[in-house]
């Protein structure tokens, strides 16, 4: 068995920035529990940046622009690794540090060695500590939250539980600040529209994701086929209790039977869309059901200026989306095959304006949430 547990800025950190020793130690202890019952845990843990601010001390707190948190984050992330590897010290264990980008998921090379190292180091009875590569990630393509970095991590491992542990004890059917009606949502099937409004947007300051990011990253596992706690760090035992399937341990994400593989996944979760397709319910059918390419003929009209490889959704008649993918073409191309048969296009041109092995149909999932 295999757990990914993710633990955000909020939760590992102090109100002064610097790394909360306590919440880690307690953390690791939960996690010495699992590794001694034979169960492989991974470690995804935020908290880079703001240690990383904490210790500098610039005048005028925390910078705002992504290229000096990003710099600060090679201050915090040795600092942070330094208070997991004594506390799993302490325990027997050994903490490994694993850092990832975007490009890692996307190219399947990367993949097959970033997964490969990580199986590893679980083999090896080492516990894998992963956060974003913040010092060298490229801004414009970041994940910037942890929460889908974890979801990724977790489908690439083909995890049997993500835990997603925050400031809160879970999702709630309001925000429990505010509202004293509150009660926690301790299982979820689907996650709709409703569900995404009560969980609003970013949470808090040092943090970048909130619950909105949770539910995002709590899909992307279930679309992989892996089931997602979403709890509270503090909670006593909260690991132990998220692999026992206690009730009420926080807000659980049961997985879709149907999972998509990590490329795919990737193009509907992690990828902003630069554009839109709108198409005709004969493709629509043809997408969804027969999981065809998307051809030009279907095509009614084109939105945004995507060259090809960029992410694209692909919207039907009713204005929905059900489907993203990567363009094969630049959208002005594209505008000018509106409509247009294969006969008709010159021969020996890429006629598929989304080829299928670069199409994911996610009816049930609009938009992907995703930043970039
Ligand atoms: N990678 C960021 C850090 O370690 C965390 C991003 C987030 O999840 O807020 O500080």
């Amino acid at each position: 068995m295999i757990v990914v547990v993710k633990i955000g800025t909020s939760s590992v950190t102090t109100a002064d920035g610097s790394i909360d020793e306590q919440a880690v130690a307690k953390l690791c202890a939960e996690v010495a529990t699992l590794r001694a019952r034979g169960v492989g845990v991974v470690v995804v843990s935020s908290g880079a940046v703001t240690a990383g601010v904490a210790a500098l001390q610039l005048p005028g707190g925390r910078p705002s622009d992504s290229t000096t948190l990003q710099a600060l984050s090679a201050i915090g992330q040795h600092r942070l690794m330094r208070v997991y590897d004594e506390a799993l010290g302490r325990l027997g264990l050994l903490a490994g540090q694993v850092l990832l980008a975007p490009l890692d998921f996307g190219e399947r090379r990367q993949y097959l060695h970033a997964r490969a190292t990580l199986v590893r180091l679980v083999d090896l009875g080492v516990v894998p500590v992963v956060n974003e590569n913040d010092a060298v990630a490229d801004d414009e393509i970041r994940f910037g939250d942890n929460d889908r970095l974890a979801a990724l991590v977790a489908n690439l491992l083909a995890a049997d539980l993500l835990v997603l542990l925050t400031d809160t004890a879970g999702l709630f059917t309001a925000d429990p600040r505010t509202s004293v009606d509150a009660s926690l949502v301790e299982e979820v099937g689907e996650i709709g529209a409703e569900l995404e409004r009560a969980a609003g947007g970013p949470g808090s300051v040092g943090g970048s994701g909130g619950m909105a990011s949770k539910l995002a990253a709590a899909r992307m596992a279930s679309w992989s086929g892996v089931r997602a706690v979403i709890a509270g760090a503090r909670r006593p035992g909260v690991l132990v209790d998220a692999v026992d399937r206690v009730p009420g341990v926080g807000t659980v994400v049961s997985p879709k039977p149907r999972t998509l593989g990590a490329r795919k996944l990737w193009i509907a979760f992690a990828l902003d869309p630069v554009g839109r397709i709108v198409v005709d319910d004969g493709a629509r059918r043809a997408l969804v059901e027969r999981e065809a390419s998307l051809l030009a003929a279907g095509v009614v009209a084109v939105e945004g200026d995507f060259v090809p490889d960029d992410a694209v959704e692909i919207v039907g008649l009713d204005g929905l989306v059900f489907a993203k993918g990567l363009a094969g073409l630049a959208a002005a191309t594209a505008t000018s095959w509106v409509g247009r048969s294969s006969a008709e296009l010159a021969p020996g041109l890429a006629r598929e304006v989304v080829h299928r092995d670069d199409l994911v149909v996610l009816v049930g999932a609009p938009g992907s949430g995703a930043r970039r």
